[in-house]
């Protein structure tokens, strides 16, 4: 495992793909908006729906939660399950707005208080819940996501059935908390997950190999 501790594949990582500097948003409440429209879908599909937001000046707080649903389902529809998006969307900024009056107010809530709310929410799962609180609330939690996991059980034979509370600890206990160094290394495991750890895996040029139990066993004729 010591050849797989996560700040040595951050570094093989950040040393091939540079600081990724995400999450791609303009303001806190598009962090928000797209944290809940990525779930099931491309971030490809997420610009579509958020551009459509924009472009309708309803990317906002007070706009979502008042915006006619079947008018917000039309906008957001290309981040696909549309409907079920649109009544978790408009749910949420209905929740925040009638309880804290402003997103900056509920983000304020320190790390544990805040996660607990997020979850408490229709539609708001673990992995969407700490993207909120990392990108958006600039709170130290590592986010799990099916590329980390993918990546991990490959790279370090963690269990392809970790639950995410161990996965997230397995990292909590050997990173330091750093919000810059949550995001990133976040960003660095989609960066891989989407060039070269892929369903299908590209070994070949992956900044992970040297240490990765899944190619070293590949190469050695062993099934993994
Ligand atoms: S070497 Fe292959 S299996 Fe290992 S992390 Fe890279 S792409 Fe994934």
């Amino acid at each position: 495992m010591s050849a797989a501790a996560p700040m040595k594949l951050y570094a093989l990582m950040r040393g091939r793909f540079g600081f990724l500097n995400w999450w791609p948003a303009d303001t806190k409440f598009e962090i928000l908006a797209g944290a809940v429209l990525t779930q099931q879908t491309s971030w490809k599909n997420v610009e579509g729906a958020l551009a459509n937001l924009k472009r309708e000046h309803a990317l906002s707080l007070e706009s979502i939660a008042h915006i006619n649903i079947t008018k917000l389902e039309q906008l957001i529809r290309p981040s696909g399950f549309y409907r079920q998006k649109a009544a978790r969307l408009k749910g949420i900024c209905s929740y925040i707005l009638g309880n804290y009056g402003t997103l900056e107010r509920f983000l304020s809530q320190n790390v544990t208080a805040l996660r607990k709310e997020l979850l408490l929410l229709n539609g708001v799962g673990e992995e969407t819940a700490d993207s909120i609180v990392l990108y958006a609330g600039g709170k130290p939690v590592f986010v799990i996501d099916a590329y980390t996991r993918r990546a991990m059980h490959r790279v370090a034979g963690t269990s392809e059935n970790i639950s995410y509370g161990e996965l997230q600890g397995f990292f909590g206990s050997r990173v330091r908390r750093n919000v810059r160094l949550y995001k990133d290394m976040h960003a660095q495991f989609v960066e891989l997950g989407k060039r070269y750890c892929k369903a299908k895996p590209v070994c070949e040029g992956c900044p992970l190999n040297s240490v990765c139990m899944y190619f070293r066993s590949k190469k050695q004729g062993e099934n993994y």
